[in-house]
């Protein structure tokens, strides 16, 4: 089965190549499936963004395809950033901003979870939902140098995300844990 990842991130397509073809799945990304769009995230939820992914894909090609959304959700900001995560602040300002709105909450309050949602349209149109969850703390300043975007400052147990290797995050991240759902769809 050739499943498109609507995306041309090489690191979720080694991710995701790495989970699903033991189930037998051939993944391609959306260029090699000649779907090149850029689609507007324009969404109220994870969710809703990774369906506009991955619908704008499937009517190109008619073919089943996998998009995922994803994002930091801070308990003392309501929620914040949540879908904004990649917009909240310029390139390079996003963390300094999260730490200067926490600056005065205190350690038991500074909870925190990256969010994944992962929706699969099938063959026939019909679109699925995998939502996969981390759950930390927000640190208190950069730690480490792995990983990418909020990684340094959210906190899972005693290291951040980025002192973490990347086998050891991927195995308790939320695109990991999103991911092994939908694998576990395939397989039963
Ligand atoms: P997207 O799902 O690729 O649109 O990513 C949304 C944004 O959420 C990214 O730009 C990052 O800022 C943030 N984000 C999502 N997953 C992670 C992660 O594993 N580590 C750090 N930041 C993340």
């Amino acid at each position: 089965m050739k499943i498109i990842l609507a995306s041309n991130n090489a690191n979720k397509l080694r991710e995701v190549r790495e989970i699903l073809s033991p189930a037998g799945i051939d993944v391609i990304s959306q260029s090699e499936a000649g779907a090149d769009i850029e689609v507007e995230e324009n969404g109220k939820t994870f969710a809703e963004n990774a369906y506009l992914k991955a619908k704008a894909v499937y009517d190109l090609t008619g073919l089943p395809v996998i998009a995922d959304d994803s994002g930091l959700e801070v308990d003392a900001l309501d929620g914040a950033p949540g879908i904004f995560s990649a917009r909240y602040a310029p390139e390079g300002q996003r963390k300094k901003r999260l730490l200067e709105e926490l600056k005065d909450v205190p350690d038991e309050k500074r909870g925190a979870n990256f969010t994944c949602c992962i929706c699969y349209i099938d063959s026939s149109g019909k679109d699925h939902y995998f939502t996969g969850k981390v759950f930390g703390k927000i640190g208190y300043g950069n730690r480490g140098t792995n990983g990418f975007g909020y990684d340094p400052i959210f906190m899972y147990g005693e290291r951040s995300f980025a002192e973490m290797s990347a086998e050891e995050k991927n195995e308790v991240s939320h695109r990991a844990d999103a991911l092994r759902q939908l694998k576990e769809y395939f397989v039963k």
